[in-house]
């Protein structure tokens, strides 16, 4: 760890506390909304699409970047604005524009998972941040209830399972198409609900009635299609049992193969 960052970031034990008071009334209010790498979940995307009324497609291409991590999963990131400040698209004078549906890292900062691999967090002591300076105190739990973060956690530790599944602890790759499909099913969900009812997909699958229901009646805030999407990927790259073939389906499959 070098020593700027060692200077700016400091492990929390669970009981340990630290102000923070965010206000208009800083003299540093919204800056700390420009220039920022904000990589969002399937969970934020989810969210933001719902706050904006837009279809996840159009959220993707007007406001992220696609980028590929080592293992070729995709990583998906929140487009700055081209002016001055590279501000952030929801950036407003009275504060955040999506402040009930922001994504997971502005609701928990200052707070960060001190590594993506182990429990734990530091905080992020930046001088220039006044709202570290006064106010209320808090511990982590205390923080995270305030900040609504336990519906992001739950939703965030099933894509988590993905990403640190097994298959890539063993070195393995996805390729082109991999990547897609996680996209798809985890991030563009408007497109996943498409090609969910438009194709033979539950004529094929064999998907119990009632989850079946709850995925065609979930049009709005997609959360259903959201855990079904991860499903399917772990059904799909990992062939995990969570989905299997209907007895029709299966047949025909054996009957090719003998
Ligand atoms: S107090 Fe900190 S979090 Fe609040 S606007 Fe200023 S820099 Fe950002
Ligand atoms: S999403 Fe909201 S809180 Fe996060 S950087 Fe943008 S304006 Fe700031």
């Amino acid at each position: 760890m070098n020593e700027e960052y060692a200077e700016k970031h400091r492990r929390l034990a669970v009981d340990d506390k630290f102000k923070f008071s965010c206000h208009k009334g800083l003299s540093c209010f919204n800056t700390c909304c420009s220039d920022v790498n904000i990589f969002l979940t399937p969970y934020d995307v989810l969210r933001i699409r719902e706050s904006l009324e837009v279809s996840s497609g159009e959220f993707l291409k007007r406001y992220t970047v696609a980028l590929l991590g080592d293992e070729g999963i995709p990583l998906v990131v929140l487009k700055m604005l081209e002016d001055r400040n590279k501000n952030c698209p929801f950036v407003t004078p009275d504060g955040c524009g999506i402040y009930r549906d922001r994504p997971w890292s502005c609701r928990m900062y200052p707070i960060f998972p001190a590594s993506p691999k182990e429990d734990g967090f530091s905080i992020e002591e930046r001088s220039s941040c006044l709202a570290l300076k006064e106010g209320k105190q808090w511990t982590i739990e205390e923080w995270k209830k305030d900040q609504g973060i336990d519906i992001y956690d739950m939703m965030n530790e099933s894509y988590r399972q993905i990403t640190f599944h097994d298959y890539f602890q063993k070195g393995n790759k996805l390729d082109q198409g991999k990547a897609k499909l996680i996209y798809r099913a985890c991030y563009d969900l408007d497109d996943f609900r498409t090609f969910l009812f438009k194709t033979k997909f539950f004529d094929i699958y064999d998907v119990e009635e009632e989850v079946v229901q709850k995925i065609r009646e979930d049009e709005e805030d997609l959360e259903e299609i959201l855990n079904f999407g991860y499903r399917w990927v772990r059904f799909s790259l990992f062939s995990e049992g969570v989905l299997k073939l209907k007895d029709a389906e299966m047949d025909k499959l054996l009957r090719v193969k003998r």
